[in-house]
């Protein structure tokens, strides 16, 4: 792989320096204590803490909008908006989890940070305060990326999941000081690289979720290479109205119609024989269908997969995605990555989710969603070429 990755760093770099990781901690209020994102970036962090650095967490969290005015002199409003976009209940989590305190920092005076940072011992955290309350965040502005770096000695992105947004705290940082993929962003390239260019045949794309005009491009670049995309969901109700199928009030993203006319009618195109309705609307896959994607499932070397087959939230409509998730676990041998943020968390559709993941070596869960189609589609992602050699 011709990215800097920290695994190749020597202990002796790692000893005693501070290391900045970017991690993703963009959690919903309420899913703060078991996100899977928290746990699938443990690693990298225990590894710096085994080798004595020093760690300066940074993530970013929802979309506060707020002025520099209004942050630096919040009233009781903005005060509590910015109480739901902070970053402070994640430092109490993570002390937890690794065993060790997470110092929460809730301003952004750099100096200051910079020596608390100096003078604390090694294996010391700190948490900053979320980043998109300063401007420059966004903008990739390079001050703010030279401000962030003064305080510490390397980057390390460990946050797929944003790697497609060129931010300061993704991209311009790596101008300023040495930078490389964390562990968790090495496992992502390594199993999505391996998914693109290291396939083995029947290969096998399931698209479902809402919207297909996120992820055309996923089709666009697989079209020669997969055998079968098995649609589900909001994809296969927009094939069934560009067939000219009555569609009624179910899902159908409507702008994307035009981007998928040329892969109707492809025998590669797996749609639906059967599906589950309320009142009308298509709501779920129907267990024909379910019978027919498990079946081309067990028989595939390489399964990607993005978005439920069915609307699983709602109560009698969850057996298409529970299945697809059973005829996944089943298949031992296949190289298997699944990703995209309502994908993963139906995963608790299965009741000992957690036991069949860590005892399913070839199925890889993303931590991106986005950022993963973006990565499948063949798209070059600004905080992962901003690593390359
Ligand atoms: P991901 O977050 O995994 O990338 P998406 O955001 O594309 O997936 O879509 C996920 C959502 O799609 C789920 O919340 C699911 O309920 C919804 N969905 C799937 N099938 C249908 C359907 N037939 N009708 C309405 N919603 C659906
Ligand atoms: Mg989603």
């Amino acid at each position: 792989m011709n990215v800097r990755c920290l695994s190749k760093v020597s202990q002796k770099e790692i000893r005693g320096r501070v290391f900045l990781v970017r991690v993703d901690l963009n959690i919903e209020a309420g899913e703060e204590k078991n996100a899977y994102r928290i746990k699938a970036t443990l690693p990298t962090l225990r590894y710096l803490l085994e080798h004595h650095a020093k760690i300066v967490l940074m993530s970013h969290r929802n979309r506060p909008h707020f002025s520099a005015a209004e942050i630096r002199n919040p009233n009781l409003e903005i005060r509590k908006k910015m109480r739901a976009f902070s970053l402070r209940p994640f430092a109490g989590i993570l002390s937890k989890k690794l065993g060790t305190g997470v110092k929460f920092v809730p301003h952004f005076d750099f100096e200051k940070i910079e020596i608390q940072i100096k003078e604390a011992k090694p294996k010391s955290i700190f948490l900053l305060e979320n980043l998109r309350f300063i401007a420059g965040e966004e903008k990739n502005d390079s001050k703010l990326a030279a401000q962030l770096a003064s305080l510490g000695d390397v980057f390390v992105n460990d946050a797929f999941a944003v790697s497609h947004r060129a931010d300061a705290s993704i991209a311009a940082i790596t101008k300023c000081i040495p930078s490389y993929a964390g562990l968790l962003l090495e496992e992502e390239i390594i199993n999505l690289d391996r998914a693109m260019k290291e396939y083995g045949h029947p290969l096998t794309i399931i698209l479902g979720g809402a919207k297909i005009s996120d992820k055309v491009g996923v089709m666009k670049y697989f079209w020669n290479k997969a055998d079968h995309f098995l649609v589900g969901g909001g994809p296969a109700n927009t094939f069934f109205a560009v067939q000219g199928i009555p569609m009624g009030k179910s899902l159908v993203d409507t702008n994307a119609m035009p981007l998928i006319r040329k892969y109707v009618g492809k025998k590669k195109v797996v749609l639906p024989c059967d599906v589950e309705s309320d009142k009308g609307i298509i709501l779920d896959i129907g267990p024909e269908t379910v019978k027919y994607f498990s079946e081309i499932i067990t028989n595939s070397n390489t399964i990607i997969w993005n978005g439920p087959p069915g609307f699983f939230e709602k109560k009698g409509f969850e057996s298409g995605t529970k299945e697809i998730w059973k005829a996944i676990f089943k298949n031992k041998r296949a190289h298997i990555v699944v990703g995209g943020g309502e994908t993963v968390t139906s995963g608790k559709l299965i009741s000992n989710f957690k036991f069949q993941i860590s005892n399913s070596r070839n199925v890889f869960l993303s931590t991106g969603g986005g950022a993963m189609l973006d990565y499948l589609s063949g798209k070059k992602l600004p905080g992962i070429e901003a690593l390359r050699r």
